[in-house]
């Protein structure tokens, strides 16, 4: 943040010591994701409301990023709030093996809106857990042990997550998962099949997972794991026809078809699941996240009537001390909920539609360092070039240090604003909460307005 520029909208909190204190201990004794400790600088957060936060000088930021996309109903929402305080006070935690209330109340809540026949529903802690799950459950369910996933993803940092992860993050655990294969799934703007249209990136991809479980040996091959849309990756709404096609070449060659839907589900793309969009139910679908807005670690496998006959007699061979924990599952009954009523599905449909489709869309056309902007609902993304002709990233693949510098500089600018921009690589992704008002939205905007301006500087 330099120090002429303006300032976040200020909130009447302001206690620096408290705030260095917080940042001392933190400093001292956590060891945080996916960093070199000695080099982090965090921000020290006193607070947080809806759609923003605080930090301990009195500077307030819109949070475009929903923490990471899973506050769907914004911070410290008072009905759910609520339901976790009472939930405490009536049995704050119980053994995975009962049947409590809490628990039961939220299975049949998630099953009453996941598509076709996911009924039934394995409960974890978050969204990694989730896929591990998922993946056990088709090798064991298939009697097979590959698994194809897409190099464009993310699925967690476990074991058998962190291999099926296509981003670099995976490249330090690349030793652990035995049987992961990755293909390339579509994506129009940087076609791997050097495609020019929709149709033919959606035929091209098809016919590329196609050859690829062709020479695997379909066979061999226990699960097909695809993000709906991919989030983290660059949020690439896939064009019509490919998820069904995939689920097509599952069924033909007896694979189970895995939406990871930890990201995309519960709102986020303006349908209860992304799947809907698409028309599409798979065998499992794992969630995490917008299921009770992050509130309690919660995330689980929703799982098909074919599937779980599978284990309807054989015991299923795993499970976790904390499954269905009341507290997260009283969070998240008491989340969709007020989803329902506060149609906060219905509401990021319109966002997108409305509000942030169009806006972005206009940014685009003044910004010549905005290369692509796609999405939908409350999940979207700008893809930041240095050259809207060739289509080079403003910063390379995997950038760190002076090489992310355009980046880093195009953050610092959206968050002297009082905005806090979700960035990946050359990408600033706009996912505020699902009920973000278009007030916020509009405010965040033209924010980004000016932060791009910034990154127009380092375009040729
Ligand atoms: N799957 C997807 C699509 C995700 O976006 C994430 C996290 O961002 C995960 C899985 C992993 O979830 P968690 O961090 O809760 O383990």
């Amino acid at each position: 943040m330099t120090a002429e520029a303006p300032r976040g909208p200020r909130d009447p909190f302001v206690d620096q010591a408290a705030g260095a204190a917080v940042k001392a201990a933190d400093r001292a004794h956590v060891f945080h994701s996916w960093s070199a400790q000695g080099l982090l600088d965090p921000l020290a957060v006193a607070g947080a409301k809806g759609s923003y936060f605080w930090d301990y000088e009195g500077n307030r930021y819109l949070d475009f990023t929903s923490g990471l996309v899973f506050t769907n109903i914004g911070y410290q929402h008072p009905v759910v709030v609520a339901a976790i305080q009472e939930q405490a006070g009536k049995l704050a935690t119980f053994a995975p093996a009962f049947a409590i209330e809490a628990r039961s109340e939220a299975a049949r809540l998630i099953a009453s809106h996941t598509p076709g026949d996911l009924d039934k529903i394995f409960f974890t802690n978050g969204g990694a857990e989730a896929v591990e799950n998922a993946v056990r459950m088709a090798r064991v369910h298939t009697g097979r042990t590959k698994v194809l996933s897409a190099y464009r993803s993310y699925h967690g940092a476990t074991s058998a997550a962190i291999n099926l992860t296509g981003d670099p993050r995976r490249w330090a655990s690349d030793n652990g998962s035995a049987g992961v294969v990755r293909f390339w799934a579509p994506f129009l703007y940087r076609s791997s099949f050097h495609a020019t249209t929709e149709a033919e990136e959606c035929a091209r991809a098809l016919q590329h997972l196609e050859d690829t479980i062709a020479f695997e040996g379909p066979g061999t091959i226990a699960a097909i794991v695809l993000e709906t849309i991919p989030g983290t990756a660059g949020i690439m709404t896939p064009p019509p026809g490919y998820l069904p096609g995939v689920r097509e070449i599952c069924d033909r060659y007896g694979i189970v078809f895995v939406l990871d839907e930890v990201m995309a589900g519960f709102g986020r793309t303006g349908e209860w699941f992304a799947a809907d969009h698409y028309g599409v139910v798979p065998d499992l679908m794992t969630f995490a996240k917008g299921v009770n807005s992050g509130y309690v670690p919660l995330g689980g496998v929703a799982i098909n009537a074919e599937i779980a006959a599978t284990f309807e007699t054989r015991p299923y061979p795993g499970g976790l001390t904390y499954s269905g924990h009341p507290l997260a599952c009283a969070a998240a009954v008491a989340t969709i909920r007020l989803m329902e009523e506060e149609k906060v599905v219905e509401g990021a449909a319109r966002l997108g539609e409305k509000v942030l489709g169009p806006g972005l869309r206009e940014l685009a056309e003044h910004h010549p360092s905005v290369g692509e902007v796609r999405g939908v609902g409350a999940f979207w993304a700008l893809e930041l070039v240095r050259n809207r002709e060739t289509r080079e990233p403003l910063v390379p693949y995997n950038a760190t240090g002076e090489a992310a510098a355009p980046m880093a500089a195009f953050g610092a600018a959206a968050k002297a604003r009082g905005l806090w921009p979700f960035i990946n690589m050359n990408r600033t992704h706009v996912v505020p909460p699902c009920n973000v008002s278009d007030a916020e939205a509009l405010e965040g905007l033209a924010a980004l307005d000016e932060a791009l301006t910034v990154a127009d500087g380092y375009t040729a």
